[in-house]
């Protein structure tokens, strides 16, 4: 090494007035460290301290040899003896964070953790990336996504090109994760603040402080500056979103709901209080958790058939995979007793019962526990009730089980606004399938908004939505309110009718964005996806536009996109084929989630018109026929199942005998008469299960999705 050089412990000084005298030894512990021998390391690295213990390199490697030998306490008190003498050194900082959130929970250390993004960021980027991608981790299992993704940016931004490319997958995974409300994801813009000259110096350093990542420390600095500056929506603003990606949701919701106030360009005011209120309805006092109770079981098979006599429990079909973790038997409970057949047949929506808990059997485990049954249900009346009605049944067969220290185990937490929305109508197994299908529709259309319109919510100040319409000083809550519930039904697929709502509630159309052709859509935040005017659009620039709506997977932005894609774009379709027919599908598939039966059955016939006029395959105009008998089976007494089901038995089932095969196994699920039994030998083609042409859901696949929210 050229003695002229810096010296690699980063004193700043050339090698020959520094660590010459131990330059050999020094090349020796990397070694060492690389070949992950941190013990070998650790014995040369101590020897080498005793003449310098002062040497900023020979304490950081013996920090990393220590990290790596899982010693994190001694390497904790090793560096920070040597932080109290040497408080600015990037890498000690950076090693003393690393250690920490190895003996602490992270969010503990979330100081030292700071300190390290201040000291270290430029010096040691991937320390730093490392620590960022721990909070991120961290953020994500307590659900403050907006943090996470603000924290995968920071990782986005230190990392080496390598891994940049992972990064990158995983913040689009987040973007396109519906079980996330869609205003909270992708990115959140922020403000331009300008501050008065006096409030400069505060403001420039609380923008270093989030620069850096330090969030909660730029938003304290900014709740000082705010006194002063109260009525900047784009200061409050600013607070609101710092806060959020700190994860701290509450003090975020409040400070954006400020700006929301504050704000005089409607629209903006409508996204701020969009996300106060999403994140405002999932603090922990505004909902309800989910718990399960476990109960010891003595005599399985004699408890199942006192559960099966219980009126108010009906068994359910059981999934295959349940079937594999040990499930013997599923029951729901409902409110009131299960129907009589002919009952379930004249079923009306008021009627028709409600679920309000889930028994679950569990056979003897591998390890011979002895069996159990899981009562789970709602905190509170519906627990209780289900609790009641499992125990009068079981009697002296159910134990309740020892329970370990602490709180019951929480299934998953429940916005109590949104509990009536969730409430749905519960269909017995021997429900026809034309009532099932008729009442899954009322309650889409009607019912969910219905609910939703009467129901009191906190950020309209307890009144309803119907009640707060033509209130102008509840305007922009009202809006923002209709996009919350926009969000909801979006998570379960469905397309919520929003014009038609708004106009309703008195509320004003929102306000369209021209979009210049050059724009890089990724900088849109998605609500305001949701207002661009596509028409004028170019070709290259609405393809970019539909990718990123694919990502999104916003159902009624997807819909309006594609179908504009089909309708009025031809040259795009004839230059993308494949994708067209792909549209057509999921044109198809988000217009059947909704209920719409009628488009979903235009889209489909229209894109097996395309397919065979693109000459496609005999197998892919199949699939189009096995899409419409799959969604035909909603109303197995609707002539037209009967007649598709003999046109693909007689067109396509000549030619391929394991069509005919599945066939048979998809009428005999859904327990109907075969229409072509009485003409034909059933043939019995082997290996006809996995075909992949065969796409239809079975009955018993279709009822697999109700724990989600549509019963089937
Ligand atoms: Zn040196």
């Amino acid at each position: 090494m050229d003695s002229y050089a810096l010296c690699p412990c980063g004193s700043g000084k050339k090698v020959k007035f520094c660590c010459q005298p131990i330059l050999t030894e020094m090349a020796k512990i990397e070694k060492l460290q690389e070949n992950n021998q941190p013990r070998m390391a650790l014995q040369l690295i101590d020897k080498l301290l005793k003449d310098h213990p002062q040497n900023a390199w020979l304490v950081n490697q013996r920090a990393m040899a220590l990290i790596a030998d899982e010693r994190n306490e001694e390497a904790r008190d090793g560096l920070v003896a040597f932080l109290r003498k040497n408080p600015e050194h990037p890498l000690s900082n950076g090693l003393l964070a690393l250690a920490m959130t190895e003996i602490e929970p992270i969010d503990q250390c979330k100081k030292v953790i700071h300190r390290a993004f201040l000291k270290s960021m430029s010096a040691e980027p991937r320390i730093v990336a490392i620590l960022a991608g721990k909070l991120v981790d961290y953020f994500m299992s307590a659900g403050h996504d907006m943090a996470a993704r603000q924290h995968m940016a920071v990782v986005l931004r230190l990392e080496g090109e390598q891994e940049r490319q992972r990064t990158l997958m995983a913040m689009l995974e987040f973007d396109s994760d519906t079980g996330i409300p869609y205003p909270l994801r992708g990115a959140h813009p922020m403000p331009i603040y300008q501050p008065s000259e006096a409030l400069a110096p505060q403001v420039k350093k609380a923008q270093r402080l989030y620069v850096h990542a330090c969030f909660s420390e730029a938003a304290d600095l900014l709740d000082q500056v705010v006194q002063q500056d109260a009525n900047s929506p784009e200061l409050w603003h600013t607070i609101g979103l710092m806060r959020a990606w700190d994860g701290d949701e509450k003090r975020a919701a409040a400070a954006l709901h400020q700006a929301s106030t504050l704000y005089t360009d409607p629209e903006k005011a409508i996204d701020v209080e969009t996300i106060s209120q999403l994140l405002l309805r999932r603090q922990r006092e505004n909902t309800i958790p989910a718990v399960v109770r476990t109960f010891d079981v003595e005599s399985l098979s004699r408890l199942l058939t006192r559960l099966d006599n219980e009126d108010r429990l009906c068994r359910m079909p059981l999934q295959e995979q349940a079937v594999m973790s040990g499930v013997s038997a599923a029951y729901d409970v409902l409110d009131r007793p299960v129907p009589g057949t002919s009952e379930l047949a004249s079923a009306t929506l008021d009627s028709v019962p409600r679920s309000i808990g889930q028994i679950t059997l569990f056979d003897q485990d591998q390890e011979g526990n002895a069996p159990q049954a899981h009562v789970n249900a709602l905190l509170g009346e519906r627990l209780d009730e289900s609790l009641k009605i499992f125990e009068r049944a079981a009697g002296e067969l159910a134990k309740p089980a020892a329970k370990e220290e602490g709180d019951d185990e929480v299934l998953g937490w429940y916005s109590k606004e949104d509990i009536a929305l969730n409430d749905t109508a519960f269909f017995p197994p021997q429900t026809p399938s034309r009532v099932r299908n008729v009442l899954r529709r009322q309650f889409v259309e009607k019912s969910v908004p219905q609910i939703w319109l009467e129901t009191p919510l906190a950020v309209l100040g307890g009144k309803s939505p119907s009640q707060a319409a033509g209130d102008e000083s509840l305007k922009v809550s009202l809006t923002a309110a209709v996009r919350v519930l926009d969000s909801f039904m979006d998570r379960r697929g469905v397309m919520l009718d929003v014009a038609a709502l708004r106009e309703q509630l008195k509320l004003a159309p929102p306000t369209p964005i021209a979009v210049a052709e050059d724009k890089d859509v990724n900088t849109f935040s998605l609500p305001q996806l949701l207002r661009l005017e596509t028409k004028p659009l170019s070709d290259e620039m609405f393809e970019r536009l539909l990718q990123r709506a694919i990502v999104i997977k916003h159902s009624g932005l997807g819909y309006r996109l594609l179908s504009e894609f089909v309708n009025d774009r031809p040259q795009l379709v004839e230059k993308k084929s494949q994708e067209a027919e792909q549209a057509y599908i999921t044109l198809s598939d988000l217009a059947s989630r909704s209920m719409r039966d009628e488009d979903a059955f235009e889209w489909l016939s229209k894109g097996f018109q395309f397919s065979k006029a693109h000459g496609n395959a005999f197998e892919t105009q199949l699939m189009w026929k096995m899409r419409e008998v799959s969604l035909r089976a909603r109303d197995t007494d609707d002539p037209a199942f009967k007649a598709v089901l003999l046109e693909v038995w007689n067109h396509y089932g000549a030619k391929l005998p394991a069509v005919r095969a599945r066939l048979e196994e998809f009428v005999r699920a859904l327990g109907v008469e075969a229409p072509w039994q009485s003409a034909i030998l059933t043939p019995q083609a082997a290996g006809a299960a996995g075909n992949p042409i065969w796409t239809a859901e079975t009955q018993s696949t279709a009822s697999g999705e109700k724990k989600l929210w549509l019963p089937d």
